[in-house]
């Protein structure tokens, strides 16, 4: 076990600074994640290095779709989360009582994503704030090595991480599941208030960490129309028109399995609900083939990305991210890391 980074002593015990439940811990305790522990009064973190997920994956699969598209990110994760979605993809290691994993240093970890030749690295799979402290020193190490960084995060760090993480942290896919619905996040997350989400969006965006949004809509539970309009004018409001915004189908899983598939139509009025709220580039995620799943220049109407599902078919931005046919804006980041042309043939 290493010492935490980012708590406070406080009379009995300490608090955790790092997301924003702020657990108050005390001597012998752990956090609500399970990974954050005190002992003689110093707070240790349990997964330093203890890596329990790693793969090459297209950046599109984040999803981010506006950040170095075409390009490979080496991805990894350790156990456990500040979330308890009951719909979680990732249960077997985001609830799991005690982290598991094989030791790596984050030399090892940027070796092997160059060995993968990936331009970067994503931290994922599970929440990357309670693995913070590992991503923060691996993440200043691919900086070094000219890589860039990604979280897949849901968004409720306190702003102590933001300070921490941001200046090796290129973007940020931020997950909403539900349109962020406050009852929702209280009955199938045991996410107490969703407004820290919103906070660190607006601290990220300044900070210059570019950001994708992502919103699971799960049929009868978790279909919140008037949410996804505050959500998609919140954000045209205060992260720009320009800010991606993928609206994702749920698949049954973990304790949620007696609900269908989010049927297509139901991801298409969400999809109209957040472009009528201004958004310029509305995707679906989860249903291949779907015709949501290209960039569309807004101007002229040239296909600029192909894609299918997370897979890049074929990159046709200039060299500047920009539509080579009328030269508009697509609001593209991480240019330096993009590849143009056909996709990998590693993954399509
Ligand atoms: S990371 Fe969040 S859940 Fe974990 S101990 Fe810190 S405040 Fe609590």
């Amino acid at each position: 076990m290493k010492e935490a980074r980012l708590y406070s002593e406080i009379p009995g015990g300490v608090r955790c600074d790092l997301c924003a439940r702020r657990c108050v811990i005390h001597e012998g305790e752990t956090g609500f994640c399970r990974v954050r522990h005190l002992e003689d009064g110093m707070l240790h973190t349990k997964v330093y290095g203890l890596i329990d997920g790693m793969a090459a994956d297209p950046v599109e699969k984040k999803p981010l779709f506006h950040f170095a598209p075409g390009s490979h990110t080496f991805s990894i994760s350790t156990s456990s989360c500040n979330f308890r979605c009951k719909f979680c993809l990732n249960y077997h290691s985001a609830h799991r009582e005690h982290p598991v994993g094989r030791e790596f240093s984050p030399h090892e970890i940027v070796d092997m994503a160059k060995d993968h030749d990936c331009q970067g690295i994503t931290y994922t799979y599970t929440e990357p704030t309670i693995f913070m402290e590992i991503a923060h020193d691996t993440a200043k190490i691919a900086h070094e090595e000219g890589m860039y960084n990604t979280f897949v995060t849901n968004g409720y760090l306190t702003r102590e991480a933001i300070d921490y993480i941001s200046p090796y942290l290129d973007a940020a896919s931020v997950n909403f599941k539900g349109s962020g619905n406050k009852g929702f996040y209280k009955e199938y997350m045991e996410v107490p208030k969703v407004e820290p989400i919103f906070e660190a969006m607006e601290y990220m965006s300044q900070k210059n960490i570019f950001i994708e949004i992502t919103n699971l809509i799960i049929p009868q539970i978790g279909d919140f129309r008037d949410d996804t309009r505050e959500l998609a004018t919140w954000t045209v409001e205060n992260l720009g028109s320009k800010t991606p915004f993928h609206i994702t189908a749920f698949s049954p899983t973990y304790k949620i399995t007696h609900l269908p598939r989010t049927p297509a139509s139901v991801i298409e009025a969400h999809i109209t609900i957040a472009k009528d709220a201004g958004l310029e580039y509305v995707y679906s995620g989860n249903i291949p083939g779907h015709d949501y799943e290209n960039t569309i220049c807004p101007n002229c109407g040239f296909k600029a990305v192909e894609r299918y599902s997370v897979f890049l078919k074929r990159n046709n931005l200039d060299e500047e991210g920009k539509c080579p046919k009328c030269g508009t804006d697509l609001g593209i980041a991480g240019t330096e890391w993009m590849q143009i042309g056909p996709g990998s043939s590693r993954f399509f």
